[in-house]
């Protein structure tokens, strides 16, 4: 057996089911968000939700950076393509289905004409904005994992004098939302399943106010193995009441800031208000380009107005990613809304809850 392959092996998951299974406590149910739209993708593939007591009960969070991304944003995005024919518009690859408040995408748009690109890094926009004589606006989006990309972007922009580059900075940030899920009474989470990749640039840290307020944290990796030791250490840190921020993640997580990603955000954004897909405003939860590099601020060179935050009707995308429904209690589920015909960014995204419920099913109760 391979060193990853160890992490999907049948013996080591029945013995750690064995383990939950010994650990839960009768007539207790134990509530574990997962703020990461991998693992819920991760989950969701290995049918952790069938083979887990059904006392343990997993809720997806706000993790899906597409899916956070507020209707009014994606709007803005068609109405300044619509305003401005020969500009082009780049996106990293789901954000191109997304469908606006009309039913269109931007796949629809470049179907029309319209120029749209899917890139796979940044470096693919400097290249491409040095050769093109586009106009180019970038729709970032993401939270601490993708943002230093961003920030490197601007400032290879600045020192190689771009100017046909602007960016839409949709990107966010956790420590705010994780304060938003932990006041929220509707949830009363008992733990959460830390995403390995922010913890890997924001450090532990993050967890903090989770475990002050008497919540379990556990910072998990993305295979089944990763996933089963982080729920056993949730469940622990519950019964014993003892809560603290368990790591099961070392080969990744080293506990510490990554100081040179943060030095890159920091020298390019400053905090700023974001509205996230259900859940509304979150002071300081954004980002915004600071007063050196507002060049390349795309609301300010557009003058990009943000039209309307509602959802589209009958989409309950904003339940899903606060974790009050699972995707079945969504009535367009599978009938109007599927993965080849996606109403809402939660079944596009293949980090999206309803995308992982469409694809691989759910426990449904
Ligand atoms: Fe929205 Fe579709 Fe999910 Fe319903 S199933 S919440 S319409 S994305």
């Amino acid at each position: 057996m391979n060193w990853i392959e160890s992490f999907r092996d049948k013996e080591i998951v029945e013995n750690l089911l064995k383990k939950i299974e010994y650990h839960i406590l009768p007539d207790k149910e134990y509530k574990i968000m997962e703020i990461c739209g991998t693992h819920t993708v991760s989950i969701s593939r290995s049918g952790l939700r069938y083979i887990l007591p059904k006392s343990v009960r997993l809720i997806s969070g706000p993790g899906c950076p597409v899916c956070v991304t507020a209707q009014g944003e994606i709007d803005a995005v068609f109405e300044l393509l619509k305003n401005n024919k020969n500009l082009t518009i780049a996106v990293y690859g789901d954000l191109i289905r997304v469908p606006g408040s009309d039913g269109k995408s931007l796949l629809d748009y470049r179907g029309n004409g319209y120029k749209v690109k899917i890139i796979h890094s940044v470096l693919d926009i400097l290249k491409y904005a040095q050769h093109s004589n586009d106009e180019i606006v970038f729709v970032s989006i993401g939270f601490e994992t993708t943002t230093p990309q961003t920030a490197f972007l601007i400032l290879e922009a600045f020192k190689k004098d771009i100017n046909n580059l602007s960016i839409l900075v949709f990107n966010k940030t956790m420590p705010e939302v994780i304060d938003v899920l932990l006041s929220d009474e509707n949830l009363q989470i008992d733990g959460f399943l830390c995403p390995g990749h922010v913890s890997a640039v924001t450090g532990d840290e993050l967890y903090l106010p989770m475990v002050r307020r008497g919540k379990a944290a556990a910072i998990s990796g993305f295979e089944p193995v990763d996933v089963l030791y982080g729920i056993l250490s949730i469940i622990e840190q519950v019964n014993n009441k003892e809560f603290k921020i368990v790591n099961n993640y070392k080969r990744v997580v080293k506990g510490e800031k990554n100081k040179v990603a943060f030095e890159l955000i920091n020298n390019v954004f400053e905090p700023s208000d974001a509205i996230w897909r259900g859940i509304g405003l979150i002071k300081n939860s954004g980002l915004k380009i600071k007063k050196g590099y507002q060049q390349y601020d795309a609301i300010k060179r557009y003058g990009i107005k943000f039209p309307d935050y509602s959802e589209k009707k009958g989409c309950r995308c904003g339940d899903v990613l606060k974790g009050y429904i699972t995707p079945d209690e969504c009535e367009l589920f599978g009938v109007v809304c599927t993965a080849d015909n996606p109403y809402g960014p939660c079944m596009v995204s293949s980090e999206g809850t309803c995308a992982a419920y469409y694809q691989f099913g759910g426990r449904f109760e």
